[in-house]
């Protein structure tokens, strides 16, 4: 039986609706407008089309933003300066460095990003936002990309509770988040990496099983339990006009009981959750 389609764009509407209405509420009670900065530094065509995503919809919800580029040149006193202009204005709730840097001030990105203020980190990627988000506290910016990922499962409505999930990918920004979302959730949770054993065997026991490898097809239907939910956050350019995920989509689906297809998966929720952040980061500077 073929499995059920979580689609990103389905899940990706109600959660940007979300923040629409919340961007109206936060207009309507005090006056206030969202606004959210992104950086970008140098040409990466491929940053240059996330930018105009985000940019495209921040005025879709209701956002104020503001892009703000850089030449490939810049140096990370030039750009921790820019930061901190942001970091003080008040019409500025959230502020955003596209990744990647450019090579030259690559090896400084935890510095950089260190400088963005915690309650403007709409990425959550700042040290106290990753400790509030490991100690549980509710006052933080969770990244974008795991918390898509939480939020569909819930709306789902897919048994995380007592569920065992595997994680495929142990980055800052994916696998580490995500395992402790689905912690907070009361998953028991298993993080697999290059160098875990018997990663097929490891697989087959996920209820719940998140890929997050950045290599073409990595999961194969054999590694699934039949009727777990598969979530592929990898995107894999193979030719230039093809993405693929991690998973290997066409035999996965006979085999899962909900997985997320790519395109159309788990990227389109990653940009809903950087609106529901500008406008978290909004109300926790309201509240200050
Ligand atoms: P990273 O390259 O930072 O991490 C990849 C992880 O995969 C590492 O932990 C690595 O292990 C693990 N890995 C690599 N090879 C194997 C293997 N043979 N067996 C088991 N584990 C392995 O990637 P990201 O987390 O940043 O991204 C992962 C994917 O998700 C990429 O395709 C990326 O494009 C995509 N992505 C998608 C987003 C979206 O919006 N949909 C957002 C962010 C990322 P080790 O630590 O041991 O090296």
């Amino acid at each position: 039986m073929s499995a059920q389609i979580l689609s990103g764009k389905v899940f990706a509407s109600q959660f940007k609706e979300e923040a629409k209405q919340e961007a109206l509420s936060l207009k309507e009670k005090y006056n206030v407008t969202p606004g959210l900065a992104v950086i970008i530094v140098g040409s990466n065509p491929a940053s240059k089309v996330y930018v105009a995503n985000k940019h495209r919809t921040c005025e879709e919800i209701g956002i104020y933003s503001e892009v703000i580029e850089m030449p490939e040149t810049t140096t990370k006193k030039e750009l921790i300066a820019k930061i901190d202009e942001l970091n003080n204005r008040q019409d500025i709730h959230g502020i955003l460095v596209q990744l990647p840097l450019p090579e030259a001030i690559a090896k400084e990105e935890a510095d950089i990003l260190n400088a963005i203020m915690p309650i403007k980190d709409v990425d959550g990627f700042h040290p106290v936002n990753v400790g509030k988000l490991m100690t549980g506290q509710k006052d933080c910016m969770i990244p974008c990309t795991p918390h898509g990922c939480l939020k569909m499962l819930q709306a789902a409505n897919i048994n995380i509770d007592g569920a065992h999930a595997v994680i495929v990918g142990r980055s800052n920004i994916v696998g580490k988040p995500m395992a402790q979302l689905l912690l907070s959730q009361n998953a028991t949770v298993t993080i697999c990496h290059s160098h875990t054993h018997n990663l097929k065997e490891i697989c087959q026991s996920a209820d719940i099983l998140v890929a997050a490898v950045g290599r073409p097809h990595f999961i194969t239907a054999d590694m699934i339990k039949p009727g777990a939910t598969v979530i592929d956050v990898g995107i894999n350019r193979i030719a230039p006009k093809k993405l693929v995920g991690d998973v290997d989509f066409d035999n996965a689906v006979e085999v899962a009981g909900a997985i997320t297809p790519v395109p159309g998966g788990v990227g389109l929720l990653t940009i809903a959750m950087l609106m529901q952040n500008a406008i978290t980061a909004a109300k926790l500077q309201l509240a200050k």
